[in-house]
């Protein structure tokens, strides 16, 4: 499309040039309706099939069996860092937390408000303000209370730029997943998760809706005495339908898991994402040293390509120059600073390979 750039942002990101179209054309009227997805009441049986195809979608994309409930609630994955010890953690009131980013920090954190947290590992290193993290930890590292209500990692760092290759292995114990920035960017197998949850502004649609996949028989640990909004047993009592959802941000959800069926299925997009970040990591490892990834080789994020220059100057440069050439969106978080090109789903490949020629280009300009 002529008028769009390559967006590389953390997210809020790009979405799929078809899904947006097809949300442009039926924003006036929905096929039939006469009324807009914005329009029209959660309680209409337009919008009960719009929810009911999303979760199918879901459903079909990353093979959820029938012993999960799929909700959407509001409120980020920030608020699943609360609702996630709250419903969970009782009645041993003890968790295991592996801390690979600032993510899990922060679920940590909320966890630390209900009950006693574990650290059953850390990869965090540096000192003062200067802390960072560049991998996922060994599974030899961990180390597990048997006994503990549940174990919550992060399965994509957005910040950092690591991604764990394959799940933490921790026996019977309820395993949970912060999935937000990786979440559909590859197939899971959704068995061995108690409890999954995504904010959707990464790879499934707009902010303001919140994937939670959450085995049945853990909503038994929801108590009476929790808030209606913060009970995961009501929602799901409910289909999600307790208050008014994010009707559409629940709609372009449908559309993308319709975009990604139609690809062939998250096999085909793994393909296509491994792909692209072999790119883009193959650029920096060729460069000589002038680009240096940041995270380690076996921890690399397929989502967040993180990577230094020698310089803060020469970093902005690349920033400014590529900002201008149209790649927006290139800059690290701001509490680790280089460059961060986070390449989702629906980041074309087209847009890596013309990154990677301006990337080169500028070395040569500048090596
Ligand atoms: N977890 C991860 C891994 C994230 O990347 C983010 C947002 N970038 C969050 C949690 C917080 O999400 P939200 O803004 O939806 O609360």
């Amino acid at each position: 499309m002529e008028n769009r750039i390559y967006n590389f942002s953390a997210g809020p990101a790009v979405l799929p040039e078809e899904v947006l179209l097809e949300a442009q054309k039926d924003l006036f009227a929905l096929p039939g309706v006469g009324m807009s997805i914005l329009e029209i009441s959660h309680r209409s049986k337009t919008y009960d099939a719009i929810h009911q195809e999303a979760k199918e979608g879901l459903k079909q994309l990353l093979n959820i069996p029938d012993d999960y409930t799929i909700l959407f609630l509001q409120g980020g994955a920030s608020l699943q860092f609360s609702m996630v010890p709250l419903n969970l953690m009782p009645p041993k009131n003890k968790a295991d937390y592996i801390l690979t980013g600032s993510w899990s920090k922060k679920a940590m954190k909320e966890a630390k408000r209900v009950g006693t947290v574990n650290v059953a590992a850390t990869t965090e290193e540096g000192e003062g303000d200067k802390k960072y993290f560049k991998r996922i930890p060994k599974q030899s590292e961990l180390k597990l209370d048997p006994d503990a209500a549940y174990v919550h990692f992060t399965s994509n760092n957005t910040i950092f730029g690591t991604e764990w290759q394959t799940e933490p292995e921790v026996g019977n114990v309820p395993l949970v997943c912060d999935a937000s920035s990786d979440i559909l960017s590859k197939p899971l197998d959704i068995k061995k998760y108690g409890l999954i949850y995504a904010g959707a502004q990464k790879n499934m649609g707009p902010s303001g809706v919140t994937l939670v996949i959450i085995r049945k028989d853990l909503l038994e640990r929801s108590q009476d005495s929790l808030h209606t909004m913060l009970n995961y047993k009501i929602h799901a009592e409910n289909d999600s339908l307790y208050n008014t959802p994010n009707t559409f941000g629940i709609y372009i959800i449908k559309l993308v898991t319709k975009w990604l069926l139609g690809l062939g299925g998250l096999e085909e997009m793994f393909k296509i994402n491994k792909k692209k970040a072999q790119l883009l990591y193959d650029c920096i490892d060729q460069s000589g040293g002038f680009y240096k990834g940041h995270a380690e080789k076996d921890s690399r994020s397929l989502m967040n390509v993180t990577f230094n220059l020698a310089t803060e100057e020469l970093e902005k440069k690349l920033i400014d120059e590529a900002t201008k050439a149209g790649f927006s969106g290139l800059k690290g978080h701001r509490s680790v600073g280089g460059l961060r090109a986070s390449i989702y789903n629906a980041f074309p490949v087209k847009g890596v390979e013309a990154l990677v020629d301006f990337m080169k280009d500028f070395q040569k300009r500048n090596g």
